[in-house]
């Protein structure tokens, strides 16, 4: 594990707890040399988790905030899997959660333009299956993945639903490597 000093980006200004000094400004955890990733840091809550592959995290004791993502090098001899963890400003916390935001306003536009005509015809139930849609920001979702999100409804009235906005022509259903994917249409 390699802390990485050089990049740090707040210096001086409030005061880090033991753990946040010691780590500095972050650090690269080599998963694939079987390093792992400090277990005070695996405890920070979560902020943000971004479409775009990263969490951001805050020390729940100092408040500082970091960004955390994973690198997967696929090269055949020398690759490597690594969690890269970065301290970042309050600021660009700020920036990345807007930038979220608009992302997922976006998206759930561009769904109901597409969805549009057909949205009068749906349950309560269908909606919400749209919404989970829209909530993962994700074209495609499989029962898996929707089981999950709505932990306390029935599978089997989840898989009917999908079913109905199949025949609804609101989604349209695929085979990817024998697992059943529901792709928004
Ligand atoms: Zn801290």
């Amino acid at each position: 594990m390699k802390t990485r000093n050089e990049r740090c980006v707040e210096k001086g200004g409030k005061t880090k707890c033991a753990f946040c000094k010691r780590i500095g400004c972050g650090l690269s955890v080599y998963l694939s040399r079987g390093q792992i990733i400090p277990e005070e840091l695996a405890r920070f809550p979560v902020l943000l988790s971004s479409i775009a592959h990263y969490t951001l995290l805050r020390c729940p004791e100092c408040g500082t905030y970091f960004k955390k993502h994973t690198v997967i090098d696929n090269e055949i001899i020398h690759g490597y899997v690594s969690v890269e963890i970065e301290e970042i400003r309050e600021e660009r916390v700020r920036e990345l959660q807007r930038l979220e935001t608009s992302w997922k306003r976006q998206f759930s536009r561009r769904v109901h333009v597409r969805l549009k005509n057909l949205r009068a015809t749906f349950t309560p139930l269908e909606k919400a299956v749209i919404a989970a849609f829209i909530a993962l920001q994700k074209e495609e979702l499989s029962i898996y993945e929707l089981v999950q999100l709505r932990p306390n409804e029935d599978r089997s009235s989840l898989q009917k639903a999908l079913d109905a906005l199949v025949e609804k022509r609101a989604l349209k259903s695929i085979d990817l490597q024998g697992i059943r994917q529901y792709r928004i249409r």
